[in-house]
């Protein structure tokens, strides 16, 4: 009886790999599971994974080394996995701080008369329309009301 495959790779739970296509068991590297965050089953082995990404629908790999870094050094929970290609995951990030951004902004640039940071934050915008498609209309209402600003600022300064 191996213990939730503390001697083979193969014997781990295959909740771990829950929806994952692929695993290469001669990439399997041991953990210590004392750095490990959790409950009652550890991760015994580090495998390359390969998925495909819940955002873009490529397949890409959750390496070995990766989840190293996840279960070890990052201290996330061994239930939780990767579900999206590093890309997507670095696009997610860049969309968060965007976003945030664009949150704290908006009031007060909607309400300056300074032209250079109303285009910043049209800036902002434009990259965060690049990443989601699907943002709120409100946004792209406020985009366009910062054009109109923006150009109104313009006519002033050029008499
Ligand atoms: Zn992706």
């Amino acid at each position: 009886m191996d213990n939730f495959g503390e001697t083979a790779s193969r014997h781990m739970p295959r909740h771990f790999f829950w929806k994952c296509l692929d695993l290469d068991h001669d990439s399997a590297v041991r953990a210590d599971v004392s750095k490990q965050n959790y409950s009652v089953c550890p991760r015994h082995w580090y495998i390359d994974a390969t998925f495909k990404c819940s955002r873009c629908s490529k397949t890409f790999c959750f390496t070995a080394a990766e989840q190293k870094k996840w279960y070890e050094d990052l201290g996330f929970y061994v239930d939780s996995c990767a579900k999206d290609c590093l890309n997507c995951r670095h696009d997610k990030r860049v969309q968060k701080t965007l976003r945030q951004k664009y949150d704290r902004d908006i009031e007060s640039t909607l309400n300056s008369n300074d032209a250079e940071e109303k285009q910043r934050l049209v800036d902002v915008i434009d990259r965060l329309c690049s990443l989601d498609s699907a943002l709120p209309a409100r946004i792209h209402e406020n985009r366009k009301t910062l054009g109109e600003q923006i150009a109104r600022i313009h006519r002033v300064d050029g008499g």
